[in-house]
């Protein structure tokens, strides 16, 4: 099975997609990064700049991620990141349960056809995927083993970065969260001596030992 032409056939839907009354917003925003990304982001939805370029996370908040994610040196391009949903709700309001249900498949198949070993949630819509019961505020920075999709994986729950441009004391959150998050990854990481990235992230899946137990 190539995991990539099914990622390539999962975005060829979603731009033909018209499950929803949210397609004819300029562009869809499938998300972005390689087949082999061992983490993998998932916001919300696009907002306006990530609709206009058909890009995920290109705007303000998108900024204070590409900050965040060079705070722990990890390159953008070796991680996935996507959302919620495929399209942009208007007026950047929230997602609604139905637009959350018919999206769905997309995210899942991403999921599926990538295998990321960690799953980072970027706010609560996100969170509330994975854990329904929980509240943001307390998971937050907390890691903890899922099985999802019949998957083994690694969800790291954080606040939303747009969260984080409008109220400081989240911005502080999540800028700690972040640390954390990056000497997590080296510890569950076992470098195989074959570069001298010390986290790993950017060699072939093949080439990267296991993660935790
Ligand atoms: N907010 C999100 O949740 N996703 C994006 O792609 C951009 C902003």
């Amino acid at each position: 099975m190539d995991e990539k032409e099914d990622l390539k056939k999962i975005e060829d839907k979603i731009s033909q997609c018209r499950n929803c009354s949210l397609w004819h917003y300029p562009k869809a925003v499938p998300g972005e990064g390689p087949i082999n990304s061992r983490v993998m982001f998932v916001g919300e939805a696009p907002g306006y700049h990530e609709s206009v370029q058909g890009r995920p996370f290109v705007g303000a908040a998108g900024k204070l991620l590409d900050q965040l994610l060079g705070s722990i040196n990890l390159k953008r391009e070796n991680v996935f990141i996507g959302n919620m949903l495929k399209h942009r709700p208007p007026d950047n309001r929230d997602p609604l349960p139905q637009e959350i249900e018919v999206c769905k498949p997309f995210l899942d198949g991403q999921i599926k056809a990538i295998k990321p070993e960690v799953i980072v949630t970027l706010g609560r819509f996100s969170m509330n995927k994975f854990l329904p019961e929980e509240y943001i505020s307390q998971a937050h920075g907390r890691v903890r083993k899922i099985n999802y999709l019949g998957l083994e994986q690694i969800l790291f729950p954080l606040y939303h970065p747009a969260a984080g441009l409008r109220n400081g004391q989240i911005l502080e959150a999540l800028k700690t969260d972040f640390l954390a998050l990056g000497r997590f990854l080296k510890t569950v990481t076992i470098d195989s001596g074959q570069t001298n990235n010390p986290s790993g992230l950017d060699k072939p899946k093949e080439e990267q030992l296991s993660l935790v137990n």
